[in-house]
């Protein structure tokens, strides 16, 4: 993991997309880090959850103890974190992985829920933030159930989580409706184009 640096103040805007689970936001993000007009860089998160299948430490994101990330927590290696889905698991994006953005030319771009994004918008007001979702709220009930992976527990906690969090897309700058994948990649895009031109003219 990169080490932490002090006074993060990107030149450059972040970019944050975020929104219910199961509404495509995965597939939009690797539509866009292969597409986008723009260069962007994925903050790689941290966090206390257990590592699924399939994913990997340093990619996924950094999976850490529970011990590791109050650590880093109390030092303020955070920009911001959070406990998402009241199932006590942690989730933060690390100052360092913003730098690690600038180092590599490219604009942070950041996957994370709704209350990272309103305390990251106090830090960063000129931050594009992006909520993506499904025209249908029932969608949501159907695709979660269909990934069979988890328990009726858990299940129910992410339906209560994906309600609440459908209510917060008026914070957001922009709201992608993600019916149809070509076009919501498209929109992204031509929002992130608009703004490297306003940055180009001044
Ligand atoms: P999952 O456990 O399905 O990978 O992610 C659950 C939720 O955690 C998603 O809503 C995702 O946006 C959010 N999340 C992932 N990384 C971060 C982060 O760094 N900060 C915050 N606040 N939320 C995050």
């Amino acid at each position: 993991m990169p080490e932490p640096q002090a006074n993060t103040q990107p030149e450059v805007p972040i970019i944050v997309l975020s929104g219910p689970t199961a509404s495509g936001k995965t597939t939009i993000v690797n539509r866009l880090m292969q597409e986008s007009p723009v260069k962007l860089v994925k903050a790689i998160s941290a966090t206390t959850r257990p590592r699924r299948k399939g994913e990997v430490d340093g990619e996924d994101y950094y999976f850490l103890t529970q011990e590791e990330f109050e650590e880093r927590r109390k030092n303020n290696e955070f920009l911001e974190c959070e406990q998402v889905h009241g199932l006590g698991y942690w989730y933060g994006t690390l100052k360092s992985e913003v730098d690690r953005a600038a180092k590599e030319g490219g604009w942070p771009f950041l996957e994370i829920d709704v209350q990272g994004t309103l305390k990251l918008k106090e830090q960063f007001p000129q931050a594009i933030t992006l909520f993506v979702r499904t025209s249908s709220d029932e969608e949501y009930e159907k695709r979660i159930r269909s990934r069979g992976t988890e328990s009726e527990e858990v299940i129910e906690k992410r339906l209560e989580t994906i309600r609440k969090e459908l209510e917060q897309a008026k914070h957001y700058s922009h709201v992608i409706i993600n019916d149809e994948l070509d076009r919501a990649v498209t929109e992204i895009g031509t929002i992130l184009k608009q703004r490297e031109q306003e940055i180009n003219v001044g």
